[in-house]
């Protein structure tokens, strides 16, 4: 970062989930750069379930510094080659049916929350100020000078670059929406406002899941051979949902996730808690009939925790002067490529990269690092958003059609329908390690320089 012009940028981050912790990891590198952390929570604390981070994003962690610490607590071993991963059933019936078995190039590598954020906690070094209990309420910009941030216990706080990372019903992303549309009807794009004000509200995507840690050993009491004991995880799939299963911290627990999905309700409103306790008599009707594997799972579910999936339908733009969005502020998507926080892990490293560079200076942020990061992520995250979409339709068996009902099929074509499924499925996914963060990470360098 120059000093050109200007003395040291000060970034603000609204929220500390993972984008925004990854992100300030990522832009403590840059020691001209200040940075406050700002969070709505009195405590940083993570949900208690299980992550999973595929090769792309996981290179941006080896970049940080933080795999070392991260391989302490997860049983998951770093492999490049080819990796036989999760196992695809089809588990909608008394006896489950194998489809496919995951191969990845290189691991995904599986975490317990908590202990991802901890672990990122301990490489943040003392200079990125985090002050809990700050919940945002709004800000400003002018064309010059700072950003006033107005906090909701009545304080505030200014900055030179405003990053929200602020989560689904982000705070920020209003902001930035208002601007945009008050900017259209000043010009007199009417249309153009109304259109941009939709993406303000996140939507429900139909889909509901119901998410617990199961401790291994009580899993092992009632069903000593189920394949979740000794196998990366499995993903039973059927007609109006899906269970992914996988064990974490060192095989101390099982991590659960039961997803109901209504699909006709995709982009409406949901109505009531996004967020709440509930007993498994939720959900248990919707896996009644599964396969034994299933049934056995859901007996040790005890009090697991609805979340009612939403999104943010795809934005524009993820800047706007000199305010960026990341992770689920920009790019709320559905779980079904376990990709949110990989993508916000992946925003994190581009957007510290262009504030970062040394010719990155208050005057010319937002016309120069913020459009480069803009150009680079906005797009890319929403392929995997759109991805993730198909494959949560694939994952209740159905086809891009979305008219087949697999079980009117002759035996055959079930499993040519199966096949095809699988394809789909695995294509949709390989860009999680076929590709790398490499290129656009070159891109975003390459655009900082060719635009000196
Ligand atoms: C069931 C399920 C399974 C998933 N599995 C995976 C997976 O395996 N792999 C994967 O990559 N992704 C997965 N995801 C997605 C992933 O959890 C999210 O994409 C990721 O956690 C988003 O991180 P974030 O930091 O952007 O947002 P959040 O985690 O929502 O963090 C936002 C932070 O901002 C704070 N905040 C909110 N409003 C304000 C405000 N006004 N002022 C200050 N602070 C504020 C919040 O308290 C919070 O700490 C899964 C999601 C679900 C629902």
């Amino acid at each position: 970062m120059t000093s050109a012009n200007t003395s040291r940028l000060r970034v603000a981050i609204c929220g500390a989930g993972i984008g925004g912790l990854t992100f300030a990891l990522a832009l403590s590198r840059y020691p001209d750069i200040d940075i406050e952390i700002y969070e709505s929570a009195r405590a940083l604390t993570e949900v208690g379930a299980g992550i999973g981070i595929f090769p792309r994003p996981w290179k941006v962690i080896k970049m940080l510094g933080l795999e070392a610490d991260l391989l302490k607590v997860t049983e998951t071993q770093v492999i490049d080659g080819p990796v036989s991963g999760f196992r695809y059933r089809k588990s909608d019936q008394c006896e489950g049916e194998h489809i496919f078995t995951l191969v990845t190039q290189g691991s995904l590598m599986l975490f317990h929350r908590a202990d991802y954020q901890q672990t990122i906690l301990n490489h943040l070094p003392k200079r990125c100020h985090t002050h809990c209990s700050k919940r945002l309420r709004s800000y400003t910009q002018r064309q010059s000078g700072p950003i006033e941030l107005f906090f909701e216990d009545g304080t505030t706080a200014s900055c030179d670059v405003l990053v929200g990372a602020d989560g689904v019903k982000s705070v920020v992303r209003a902001g930035v929406l208002n601007e945009k549309a008050q900017w259209a009807r000043s010009e007199g794009r009417f249309k153009e406002a109304a259109e941009i004000l939709q993406h303000v509200e996140p939507v429900w995507s139909g889909a509901t899941a119901y998410r617990a840690l199961i401790p291994t050993q009580k899993l092992q009491a009632i069903a000593p051979d189920h394949q979740v004991l000794y196998t990366p995880g499995v993903q039973y799939l059927g007609k109006g949902g899906y269970i992914l299963a996988y064990r974490i911290s060192g095989g101390k627990f099982i991590n659960f996730v039961a997803f109901v999905i209504q699909h006709h309700l995709e982009n409406t409103k949901f109505n009531g808690p996004w967020m709440t306790n509930v007993d498994t008599g939720a959900f248990a009707s919707t896996f009644a009939h599964w396969e034994p594997d299933v049934q056995a799972l859901v007996a040790c579910v005890e009090k697991p925790m609805q979340w009612a999936i939403h999104t943010v339908l795809p934005m524009q733009s993820f800047v706007s002067g000199k305010v960026a969005l990341l992770g689920d502020a920009a790019h709320s998507m559905t779980p079904h490529q376990g990709s949110g926080a990989g993508q916000a892990i992946e925003d994190a490293c581009i957007l510290a990269t262009v504030l970062g560079h040394p010719s990155t200076n208050r005057t010319n942020v937002a016309q120069r690092a913020l459009r480069v990061f803009d150009s680079i992520r906005c797009p890319f995250a929403y392929k995997v958003m759109e991805v993730s979409r198909a494959n949560g339709r694939h994952f209740t068996l159905l086809d891009e059609s979305g008219v087949v009902d697999i079980d009117k099929l002759p035996q055959k074509q079930q499993r040519e329908y199966l096949q095809r499924l699988s394809r789909s499925i695995i294509q949709n996914w390989e860009w999680a390690w076929t590709s790398s963060i490499d290129k656009p990470l070159h891109d975003a360098i390459n655009m900082m320089e060719s635009s000196l």
